[in-house]
């Protein structure tokens, strides 16, 4: 036999037990990821009338943001920290009404009318679903980079740089994450190695010219991390020219005695758990055009969990407003309702 108890709690939501899981009321849109993806989707949700929960694995908003030493291309804002951005985020939404709990989406079931996305907590029944769930640092796989994270391998120089005040430090990668990475350690390092696997950067431009002008930084171009050293903190890596140059004798490994190595080559999409709920392409992200409609009615994917050219703040906002938009007129066609005060 099944039982079924209902009961109120304080926070006004009502909840079911059924089988033993913990039930969320029914809502219009649930999202998931509190980055500038999730967050701006969740403005344009409450905004246009959706009952809308966020759910964040985190304590804290921000997603990616968080590690950013400092934002200077956000619009009408010239300087602000990511931390300071996140929770500016955060405010904002919740200011507006956006209810934001703690929980990670362990699996999304579709069901008959709806999708039911189970946390831990509980199980959160709603018609559409808005993943931003972001992106998470590529790990670079050559030895002791595991056993020695957080021994002076790290994935955040804007988290973890003051650690190495006028040591030497080495950061790998050529893409904007690397080189912003680079010219926020100079600031504090006595030396910085930027190891860049070809000849040439693919960060922005600005952002290259920031990085020659700095006079203790050295990029090592053609390079490539084999190992890193160290026995319970980093000592120093072996790295290995690409291009080897016999008149330079820049052939074969040497190894670079450093302090800290930061490691910026990328991301990987926070896909975990979430497979097969929409098609994904060879990386894993999520396939979805600019109103994030996914190939599964009520289900869309916006920010850097989508198939998209550019991974910015201002990029992820913008799904995040095309999210909501779709999913306002998924719930309106498919409930056969008229929603929408505003967007
Ligand atoms: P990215 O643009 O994909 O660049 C990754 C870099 O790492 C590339 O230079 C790549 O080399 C290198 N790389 C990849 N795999 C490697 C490996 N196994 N070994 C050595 N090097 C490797 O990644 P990102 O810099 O993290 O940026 C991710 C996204 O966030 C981008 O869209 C970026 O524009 C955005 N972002 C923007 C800002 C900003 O606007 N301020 C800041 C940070 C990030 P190759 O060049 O040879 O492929």
């Amino acid at each position: 036999m099944l039982v079924c108890i209902v009961y109120w709690k304080k926070d006004v939501s009502m909840y079911q037990i059924w089988k033993g899981e913990i039930m969320s009321k029914k809502y219009d849109l649930v999202i998931l990821g509190a980055g500038p993806a999730g967050i701006t989707a969740g403005i344009y949700g409450v905004r246009a009338g959706l009952e809308t929960v966020l759910l964040e694995k985190n304590y804290v908003s921000g997603g990616q943001v968080l590690n950013t030493y400092e934002v200077d291309n956000y619009p009408g804002i010239s300087h602000i920290s990511g931390i300071e951005l996140g929770e500016a985020f955060e405010n904002h939404a919740k200011s507006l009404g956006l209810c934001i709990e703690q929980g990670e989406a362990g699996k999304i079931h579709r069901e008959d009318g709806f999708f039911r996305i189970v946390t831990e907590e509980k199980t959160y029944l709603s018609t559409t679903v808005i993943i931003a769930a972001g992106a998470h640092p590529r790990l670079l796989g050559v030895p002791k980079e595991q056993e020695l994270a957080g021994m002076g391998v790290s994935y955040c120089a804007a988290c973890d740089g003051a650690f190495f005040k006028d040591k030497v430090t080495a950061v790998v990668g050529g893409g904007d994450a690397a080189v912003e990475d680079a010219i926020f350690l100079s600031r504090v390092c006595r030396k910085v190695y930027l190891i860049h696997r070809r000849d040439q950067l693919r960060a922005a431009r600005i952002l290259q010219d920031r990085l020659m002008e700095l006079t203790n930084v050295e990029i090592l171009w053609d390079s490539q991390v084999d190992e890193i050293l160290g026995e319970d903190h980093v000592t120093g890596v072996k790295i290995r020219h690409t291009q080897p140059d016999v008149d330079n004798k820049e052939e074969g490994s040497r190894e670079l005695l450093v302090d800290g190595i930061f490691i910026a080559i990328g991301v990987v999409p926070n896909n975990q758990g979430l497979e097969g709920i929409a098609s994904t392409d060879e990386n894993g992200y999520f396939v979805a055009g600019e109103d994030c409609r996914t190939d599964t009615p009520g289900i869309f994917a916006a920010g850097d969990i989508r198939t998209k050219p550019l991974r910015q703040i201002v990029t992820a906002a913008a799904d995040g407003a095309n999210a909501a938009a779709s999913a306002l007129e998924y719930v309106e066609i498919y409930e056969n309702v008229k929603v929408c005060k505003t967007m």
